[in-house]
């Protein structure tokens, strides 16, 4: 199955170069969700240590990004909810309890120190991201910081608060008809397929576990709505999957689609928690497995944005997405790993890959078969990829990266703080991604209401919210402009300027097309 539709002559790996560019803010890795929690943007810190160490910096522009302002967040989230984020503060939430109830803020997704700082962080990569494909200044972007795939409109969830990836897809809308996003994360991507369930323009094709999981949405059946009926694609899967068992299906289901919507850019959120032995996945994948799903994407050469996503054990997730960097690139790194400040946590073999486990793979081949007949059946029903009449380009987002020293970076809550730890103070309450095994009945209940939603048409619902998702897209789309959009916005102040990782000269833009190639 290593052909199916992609673009480019595949002789042994493909090391056709891409213009690359990588999205990283040094301040990432401090923000911290609290003790227990297994979210750690720590990760973020681990990663681009790696990235560093083996060399792939250089091969890269590496930019800081330009925080994501309210207005820019408010393009998808509601405005009250933008200003509860950027109020809340650990000092302050014990005042505020009707509204982090109301906004399902507090368990899941707590209050911390600097909260909306760092939404407005891991949003501003993915959008300025979205901003660089857009102008036609790289071929895959990359912001692992971002992929907080389960932020609704007007509520917290999963440990996301804002939905970077939504307001990354509005962006690419501004010069692309159709955009597909493809999610491996092991759980379900709900508020995206959310946000665009009714439009044809975005295609959503999610592969997750599906069964007493969290967040309970993604049936097979759940197809898309309205104008969006067939552009909702969802895989659901058992535990244990391995990789050939999850390339039987990721090949033909992705080659079928690329053909059938041919979308003009790709965002793959790359969510780690599908890799064996994660602290709360159930999934049997390899990061050669994870990283052929990146490999494969990137064979159609359509634009790509990756992000990442959820992954809880931490050495992991630095692991994955430093080799999928590196795919990014069309650079195989080595096993061996380098010295680096994280060192101590890839013990005993100090390797990039780790073996997947012996764990049953509940997935039976007969299964696989249906599942993959079924989503077939439905991608044949698409007659064709819908188009769009652009009148004139809307202007950009204004989001320049900032010029960014790039020192080393504030520890002042210390790593020794993030290293995995198994909680034991798990709250019972309420639904809960990492507490998912303890609250089954809560969340069944919330998908079975769902799927009946769907299964009967109550259109009251869908049709409010493709209502506002056409009109966000038209705002994107027919915006009247005077300016050539290809122009940079009057109102940047600076021209995105890259980190260097070297931290000498900060003053000049250092283009990836200048750099030496690698391999
Ligand atoms: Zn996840």
């Amino acid at each position: 199955m290593d052909t199916g539709g992609n673009s480019l002559q595949m002789i042994g790996t493909d090391a056709t170069k891409r213009k690359v560019c990588y999205f990283y803010d040094p301040e990432v890795g401090n923000y911290y969700y609290g003790q227990g929690h297994p979210m750690k943007p720590h990760r973020i810190r681990m990663t681009h240590a790696l990235l560093n160490h083996y060399g792939l910096l250089q091969d890269m522009q590496v930019l800081k990004p330009f925080p994501a302002r309210d207005r820019d967040l408010c393009r998808f989230h509601a405005d009250d909810y933008i200003s509860f984020l950027k109020s809340i503060t650990p000092e302050t939430q014990q005042d505020q309890l009707r509204s982090l109830k109301r906004y399902n803020v507090g368990e899941d997704c707590p209050v911390f120190d600097g909260l909306y700082n760092f939404c407005q962080t891991y949003a501003g990569g993915s959008v300025g991201g979205a901003i660089k494909m857009n102008h036609k200044q790289c071929d895959i972007a990359i912001n692992w910081a971002g992929g907080l795939h389960h932020a609704k409109k007007c509520e917290a969830s999963g440990f996301c608060y804002v939905n970077d990836i939504v307001l990354a897809i509005l962006e690419l809308l501004k010069q692309h008809e159709r955009v597909l996003y493809v999610d491996i994360d092991i759980h379900h991507g709900d508020g995206v397929e959310e946000a665009f369930y009714t439009t044809d323009r975005v295609m959503t094709v999610s592969f997750h576990k599906f069964g007493d999981y969290f967040p309970g949405t993604g049936d097979l059946r759940d197809i898309g709505y309205s104008k969006g009926k067939y552009y909702s694609l969802n895989v659901p899967l058992d535990d244990g999957i391995d990789d050939d068992s999850y390339q039987s299906l990721f090949k033909p289901i992705m080659g079928k689609v690329m053909e059938k919507f041919r979308p003009g850019a790709v965002v793959l959120q790359c969510g780690a928690d599908s890799l064996s032995g994660d602290r709360l996945g159930c999934f049997n994948l390899s990061i050669k497995g994870h990283g052929e799903c990146v490999r494969y994407m990137r064979s159609f050469n359509v634009p790509m944005l990756l992000v990442g996503g959820g992954g809880y054990t931490i050495r992991n997730v630095a692991r994955c997405w430093c080799y999928e960097t590196g795919v990014a690139l069309g650079v195989e790194v080595e096993d061996k790993m380098p010295q680096n400040e994280y060192y101590e946590y890839f013990g005993p073999d100090y390797t990039l890959h780790v073996a997947p486990s012996n764990m049953e793979n509940k997935n039976s081949r007969q299964l696989l078969e249906e599942i993959r007949g079924k989503l077939l059946e439905n991608l044949s029903k698409l007659r064709h990829a819908p188009s769009v009449q652009f009148q004139e380009r809307p202007p950009d987002t204004d989001m320049p990266e900032e010029d960014e020293d790039h020192k080393n970076p504030d520890e002042r809550w210390g790593r020794h703080m993030d290293t995995d730890m198994i909680d034991s103070s798990r709250d019972e309450r309420k639904p809960s991604l990492f507490n998912n095994q303890q609250t089954p009945h809560i969340w069944v209940k919330k998908e079975s209401v769902e799927t009946d939603m769907k299964d009967q048409n109550d259109t009251a619902s869908i049709t409010e919210q493709g209502k506002n998702i056409d009109k966000m897209i038209e705002d994107t789309t027919s915006l009247k402009v005077t300016e050539n959009t290809t122009v940079v916005p009057a109102t940047i102040v600076e021209q995105p300027t890259p980190i260097k990782p070297d931290s000498e000269n900060n003053s000049s833009v250092k283009l990836s097309s200048d750099l030496p190639s690698k391999s």
